[in-house]
């Protein structure tokens, strides 16, 4: 007997990320979506204005989508994803967030808070009691998981129910896990947001961001909100974002091993007072043992490991989190977040521990 041919449903992740989002399988087309640079297409059909739509837009939409398990809007940046799924929130109401989350997100929310526009309610996200407790007349659950930079982790499917059953919506978001390690929507969330410019895209070389949602309603009201506020990605991101994806599964998969090894190493550092690990992907923070000022020096004394901001990129990067003065007192001094690349793993090793010595003599 032959075996019966793959149904597109059965498909894994990695082999989504591959295919999905591509021109028919039909002579001459090519085998990638095409980078369509166009503010005007003729009328009398669905587009006709490059703020509405853009066939390069829908290729990332289209791949996304289908590793989330919904229906997918790009924006401009994860930040103009966030603050458009936060104005979905009417006024007045309470949205329960994370005290830890990436800067742009809590500073959005309390600018937000400041202006009287929405109540915040800070939690502890991984103390699933707290957060439970905290949900009463609340319109909405901010989840992010792990968090950013201290990688806490959400009980999802717990958060999720219970905030349905006290009448909040959920959104998470999923930048960190990336759709490889976790799928908020499977596991009750509303809303995913994403900051494509991390692991998504890879390539440290474009800012772009995503919601995804099987709630057609939520998706229509962002879509109508995406035109009006004009929170529109680039094509040029679009295209290179889509491009990376290709790539996703070898990416994620080679910076977890290469985390998962490192933080086996460096839990015996004499340097390193604490290592923080969610247990998958591809982050890492650590607690130097000298303090603040240790972990400055070893920002700057390692080589292979770049230091800059941001994450989830083929370059290993490494950065103190609380040089940035907004980032929240109860992150430590001395933590040090580092992300993962896909460098070799002997090579990481020798340039950290190195480092490491050189800061500690
Ligand atoms: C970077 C980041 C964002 C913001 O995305 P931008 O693309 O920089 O606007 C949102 N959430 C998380 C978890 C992030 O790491």
């Amino acid at each position: 007997m032959t075996a019966m041919p793959p149904r597109s449903s059965d498909l894994s992740p990695a082999t989504i990320a591959v295919q999905a989002g591509r021109p028919p399988h039909e002579p001459d087309q090519p085998l990638n979506s095409p980078l369509v640079p166009a503010s005007v297409f003729v009328a009398g059909g669905d587009r006709e204005y490059g703020r509405y739509s853009n066939p390069t837009w829908e290729g990332f939409e289209e791949a996304l989508g289908a590793l989330e398990g919904g229906r997918c809007l790009a924006y401009a940046s994860g930040l103009a994803a966030v603050t458009s799924v936060l104005d979905l929130v009417s006024h007045g109401e309470t949205v329960v967030a994370p005290r830890h989350a990436y800067l742009g997100t809590l500073h959005q929310l309390g600018e937000l808070e400041r202006r009287g526009r929405l109540v915040v309610r800070q939690v502890d996200i991984a103390d699933t009691t707290e957060v439970t407790g905290a949900l009463d007349d609340a319109a909405l659950l901010w989840i992010e998981s792990p968090t950013n930079p201290a990688l806490e982790v959400a009980d999802l499917p717990a958060l999720t129910e219970a905030a349905h059953q006290a009448g909040a919506s959920v959104v998470c978001d999923n930048t960190f896990a990336t759709p490889l390690r976790q799928r908020p929507l499977d596991l009750g969330a509303d809303v995913v947001v994403h900051s494509a410019t991390k692991y998504l895209s890879g390539h440290a070389d474009l800012v772009l961001g995503a919601v995804v949602t099987r709630d057609d309603q939520a998706w229509r009201a962002l879509d109508e909100r995406r035109r009006s506020f004009g929170a529109v990605p680039g094509v040029l991101e679009a295209w290179l974002a889509l491009r990376g994806m290709r790539t996703l599964a070898l990416r994620v998969d080679r910076s977890e091993a290469s985390a998962r090894e490192l933080v086996r190493r460096l839990a015996d550092h004499p340097a390193v007072g604490c290592v923080r690990y969610p247990g998958f992907g591809g982050i890492i923070s650590i607690e130097l043992a000298g303090g603040a000022l240790a972990a400055d020096l070893l920002c700057h004394a390692t080589e292979v490991w770049v230091h800059a901001t941001s994450l989830g990129g083929v370059e290993s990067t490494l950065e103190r989190r609380r040089r940035w003065t907004a980032e929240p007192a109860t992150i430590p001094e001395e933590l040090v977040r580092l992300s993962v690349g896909c460098e070799d793993i002997d090579d990481l090793w020798r340039d950290l521990d190195l480092a490491l010595a050189q800061i500690s003599s």
